[in-house]
Formats: structure tokens, sequence, C-alpha cells
């Protein structure tokens, strides 16, 4: 996800454009401004590429989710089904508004097994949120046919797979809203940044106000604008807007190389006994952003993981021990460890996260390994890297 490795000339002219003018706020100033409008011509931009009527650009991607989720009309003990792969903000943004985080397994996709959302539902359960990560998706037609019948919202965290489609569509486009982050890491970046899509009009103002303190954005006094509803500060500066249409310039480019050194280094690892590739579901493509793969074991995986960083092969995720991305390391949260007193909601209604049985997904996890997808690399570098790969892991096997 590689939005950091090409900042180049085209950043640098949009960025200067509003140091020129020195408005750096995405509303009002209108005289001041020279005609640049950043982060409304991303936004603008951003749901043409995503085939979205509406797009708000908002402060990062965990701020995407939470408005996202704000707008929608999510609140205090409603709850939200989440993977138990995925990045930190999604439990975050769900009980920043007292909302209900239900964690759920996840199957050979790497993501939401549609079978266990269904026995997750409750009479409470709002809104199902799939995360697509590492470059593919999930089953969204299996989950969107769950979200008919239950009447749920649909809500993809499309962070990490921005330019994948599923059935022709562009991730993030299939549910109700979805959600972008623009973080210094992922496929395109703002330095800081998050956005949210939808075809709905009412979510869409609902998340315009609600990311700008509840203003309804009627007319060019700020002062005299009223306030439909309680909301809150997710605005983006325009100075990282501006990096971020720049940015989106490249995203066609940007997907074509994660492709072509995705394809090697899956051609080459074809053929290493043991390995399988991650599931895609069928009608999905995938942004190219990550090749991950399984081995036959829990164990063989460990030892290929470490093999890789022997053989000087970086950027190799192995999640199933990581930190940030799956449930055995969020401490945190599975003692609900915060600052200050919690929602009664959360504390009533969260599962007891440490006797939840996440059998299922510690089997997918424990044989995954990742491999990121650069773009700066030649053909050459990711043929040599994937020879490497192969040797590695047959190396323990
Ligand atoms: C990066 C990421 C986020 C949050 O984005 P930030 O911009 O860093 O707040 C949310 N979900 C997923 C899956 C991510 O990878």
């Amino acid at each position: 996800m590689p939005g950091f490795e090409i900042f180049g000339d085209e950043e640098r002219k949009q960025v200067n454009d509003v140091l020129e003018s020195g408005v750096l706020m995405r509303y009002g100033f209108d005289g001041m401004r020279n005609g640049h409008w950043k982060a409304k011509e991303f936004e603008k931009a951003f749901a043409k590429r995503m085939q979205s009527q509406h797009c708000q650009l908002v402060s990062s991607g965990t701020s995407a989710l939470t408005v996202a989720l704000a707008s929608a009309g999510i609140g205090a003990g409603d709850e939200v089904i989440m993977p138990t792969f995925t990045f930190v903000a999604s439990f975050e943004s769900i009980i920043a508004l007292g909302a209900v985080p239900i964690l759920v397994d996840i199957d050979d996709t790497l993501t939401l097994d549609p079978k266990a959302v269904e026995a997750a539902i409750t009479p409470r359960t709002r809104c199902i949120m799939p995360v697509h990560m590492c470059g593919s998706m999930a089953n969204l037609k299996a989950l969107k046919s769950i979200c008919d019948a239950h009447n749920l919202i649909l809500l993809e965290d499309a962070c990490q797979a921005l330019g994948g489609t599923y059935e022709g569509k562009p991730l993030g486009s299939y549910g109700d809203l979805g959600c972008f982050s623009f973080d210094y890491v992922k496929t395109i970046t703002c330095g800081e940044g998050g956005g949210i899509i939808t075809n709905s009009e009412k979510y869409a103002i609902n998340a315009d106000q609600y990311q700008d303190h509840g203003h309804d954005h009627f007319g060019n006094d700020r002062g005299a604008e009223t306030h439909p509803h309680l909301g809150y500060n997710f605005r983006i500066s325009e100075l990282n807007a501006a990096v971020g249409v720049a940015q989106l310039g490249k995203l066609d480019s940007i997907l074509a190389l994660q492709k072509r050194n995705y394809t090697i280094m899956r051609e080459t690892l074809e053929t290493v006994e043991g390995l399988t590739f991650r599931r895609v579901p069928e009608g999905g493509v995938e942004n190219y952003s990550f090749l991950n793969f399984f081995l036959a074991s829990e164990s063989i995986a460990q030892k290929a993981h470490n093999a890789l960083s022997e053989a000087g092969v970086d950027a190799c995720f192995y999640w199933y021990t990581n930190n940030w991305h799956y449930v055995n390391g969020w401490e945190h949260l599975r003692n609900l460890t915060s600052m200050g007193n919690l929602p009664s909601e959360v504390k009533k209604q969260m599962q007891n996260l440490i006797e939840t049985d996440f059998s299922k997904s510690d089997a997918w996890m424990g044989r995954t390994i990742s491999s990121l997808v650069k773009i700066g690399w030649t053909e050459a570098q990711v043929k040599e890297r994937a020879e490497k790969m192969k040797k590695a892991i047959n190396s323990v096997q």
C-alpha cells in the first residue's frame, strides 16, 4: 500500500497551491483562496472514481468509520458485527459512539464468515461491518442478503482494499456506506485522512454535518448556521486534501504496478507444495496490495515467517501474533481497559472476549502469511524476492 513511495512534484504542486493562499481550512475564506477548494475537489473526483453519488472527506480512516456509523443513526447499545481479523479502528469507532462491537469469526477469505455473522444477530444488531483486509474482500453478496433479511446496514471498511472490485463495483460502493483511509501507509495517502462514500443522500448530509460540529453548511456565514444535530470535529485540513488530489491521479498506475508485482510472486509461489492462497469470493478482484497465503500448519507458518526474515525478505507479516490486527493481541479490548468510565451499554453487552471461542479464526490466522506488494520494486527485484521466498518456505517443510 504504497502512497508514501511516490510523493513527488504533483503532490508538492497541489500543496503549494494551498500554501500560496494560506487558506488551510476547507470551509470559508472564499475571497482569499485563489479558487482552490482541495477537499471539495478530492470529494468530487473520488466519488466519481468510486462510482458513488457522494464522498465525504474526513481526518482519518478511523473518523470515517465513526462518522459513517453516526450518519447511519447508530448509537448507544446498538450492536455492530465486525471480524476478529481487522485493525483496532473497527472497535474504536464503534465504542466511541457507545455502540457495541460484536466480534465474529473469519473464514478462508480472511474476512467475515457469513454463517458466523448470521449466528451472531440479535434484536439489537444494527450493522454489519466487513473489513476487506489486505487487498481482498468479504463475500458481500452473502452479507448483503443477510442485511436485507434482517434490515441491517452494510458498512464496508475498504481502507486496505482501495481499487479492488466486487461484481464490477468498486469495493466500498457495494454496501450502504464505504470507508477509506488515506493515512501514510495506505494505497494513496493524504498524510492523514479518510473518506466515506454512499449513494444515500440522507447519510451524505448527516456525514457532512456530523464531521463539522453539526453545521448545516447553508450560506457562507459559519456563525449564522444552524445545527440540526449534535456533531463533532473530524474535518480534514486543506493541506492534507491537496496531497490526496495528486495521489488520486496516480491510483490507476499504482494498481497496475501492484498487480504486476503480485502476479510475479504468486506465480512463483504457486509451485510450493503445501502452500495455498487466500480465497477471493466469486466476482471479486483484489487490489493486489498484499499477497496472502496459507501454509500447511501453524508451526510451519511460524517457521516460514522466521526463515523469510532470516533470508532478508522484508515486509512479510505473520498477523497471528501481531498486536495490531488480530483479537489475540487486543489485551486492552479483552479487558475493557479504558482511561475513564465506558458507556454502560458497552460494559453490559460486550461479549466476554477472554472466554469466547475463536478457534475457527485461529485455525486460519495461525497459518497465514502476507507479503506486502511495493510498487518501487523492479520486475527483476520482484523475481529475485519471489525465488528467495520460495526457497525460505521450502527450507522449513
Ligand atoms: C488504516 C485502517 C483504518 C484506519 O485508518 P486511519 O486513517 O489510520 O485512522 C481502518 N481500518 C482498516 C482496515 C485500516 O487498515
